[in-house]
């Protein structure tokens, strides 16, 4: 027996999907052209499937910050938050999120996957449980198995079995820390979050809402789903990501308990990794600026979303819940999907192709998702290539 021989599996699933589907597990970006374009074997691609929600990638304002960043503070700071790896940028970021989210005190990682684990890992502990929806993010679920708390799951955006369970949980007088996310990654739907926020006052548990995919995206301000739902107070820890709408890498906790600023003592997460180089917190710093005094962004973002979500719906494919920026269509198998895929690709539109375990329902989806930079003619051109498929 050797190392590799557990792999012999996971090795023989990998071969027949590339055999039946190709190896569009390692697509390479050749040459990226903006926002929306990328040259992709050769073939210059529209880009719909990214997180670029708010087309921030390619602003000359976030360019022109992360430039004079690199100049003025050098290409990283080879060091932990904790020891030689907090320039004042960190600092002046932390705070502007907090007056951004009306919060006493954020705390920024160096990837949402890292704030999710640090968090998770280590606001509850031995004895104490953590409930979350089963459709969280891996990153949720990784943070869980750092920590010592008791995981229980209940069912997608189903508020009548977390009561279930919070009812039961009431005999065991223990700390409950309620895990959700706004915008769910895969099929765009969101959290019914005014029912939970009620359950977690009703049975005094804490609740932490991932807003990955709704920051900039939900809300007046872009605040997320619990600044749309109106549930703000009621949300203690609001966890999100630089890696989407502000088109960077990183990621952050806000939140009004002042005990939040303890997590960078007691996270290894935060400690034993080191911090975002100047330029990605020179050019996340701007995309805020950005997403908060231009709300058109957001608009033209909700227009694309619509406009694809519908016409995919009116020509019969399986899509998700509700009109959102991520649109996944949904099939049986890989091998259905990848069909639609590789002729999406013919035709220069790039979608992500998702099996599971990364798919809500074993099933296998093309990711679609929009961006505030997508044309009217791009949006048209994502929905003739899938109409041309049906
Ligand atoms: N949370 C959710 C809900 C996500 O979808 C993701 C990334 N897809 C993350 C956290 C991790 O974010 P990052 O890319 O910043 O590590």
């Amino acid at each position: 027996m050797g190392i590799f021989d557990k792999f012999q599996q996971l090795a023989e699933a990998r071969e027949a999907i590339e055999k039946n589907c190709g190896d569009f597990f390692n697509i390479v970006m050749e040459d990226v052209i903006s926002g929306t374009e990328a040259v992709v074997n050769g073939r210059t691609v529209l880009l719909a499937g990214s997180n670029n929600y708010l087309g921030l990638t390619f602003n000359a304002e976030c360019i022109r910050a992360a430039c004079q960043a690199v100049q003025k503070e050098g290409t990283g700071t080879t060091g932990s938050r904790m020891a030689n790896g907090t320039f004042s940028g960190h600092v002046a970021l932390e705070q502007e999120l907090s007056d951004f989210f009306n919060r006493l005190n954020t705390i920024v990682f160096s990837t949402g996957y890292i704030a999710n684990l640090a968090m998770l890992s280590t606001v509850v502990g031995s004895g104490e449980v953590i409930l979350l929806d089963a459709d969280c993010h891996a990153s949720i679920y990784d943070g869980c198995r750092l920590g010592d708390a008791e995981v229980i799951r209940f069912r997608h955006n189903d508020a009548n079995d977390l009561e279930k369970r919070l009812r039961r949980l009431t005999k065991r007088n223990t700390n409950v820390l309620i895990v959700v996310e706004g915008l769910y990654s895969m099929l765009g739907d969101r959290a019914p979050l005014a029912d939970i926020a009620t359950l977690k006052n009703k049975y005094g548990a804490y609740l932490l809402v991932d807003e990955a995919h709704s920051l900039g995206v939900l809300g007046q301000n872009g605040r997320g789903l619990a600044e749309e739902t109106g549930v703000e107070n009621s949300v203690d820890f609001v966890v999100g990501t630089f890696s989407k709408s502000l088109g960077a890498i990183g990621g952050f906790c806000t939140s009004n308990h002042p005990e939040l600023n303890l997590v960078r003592y007691a996270s290894r997460s935060y400690v034993f990794t080191a911090s975002s180089s100047p330029s990605i917190i020179a050019s996340t710093r701007t995309a805020l600026q950005i997403m908060r005094s231009q709300p058109e962004l957001r608009r033209r973002l909700w227009d694309n979303a619509n406009l694809l979500y519908q016409r995919l719906k009116d020509l019969d494919f399986r899509v998700g819940p509700e009109a959102s920026p991520i649109i996944a269509v949904r099939y049986k198998d890989a091998e259905e999907a990848f069909a639609i895929w590789d002729g999406l690709l013919e035709r220069s539109v790039y979608v992500n192709m998702v099996l599971p375990p990364a798919t809500p329902d074993g099933g296998a989806l093309l990711r679609c998702s929009l961006s505030a930079a997508h044309t009217r003619e791009q949006v048209d051109k994502i929905g003739d290539a899938f109409a041309a498929l049906r």
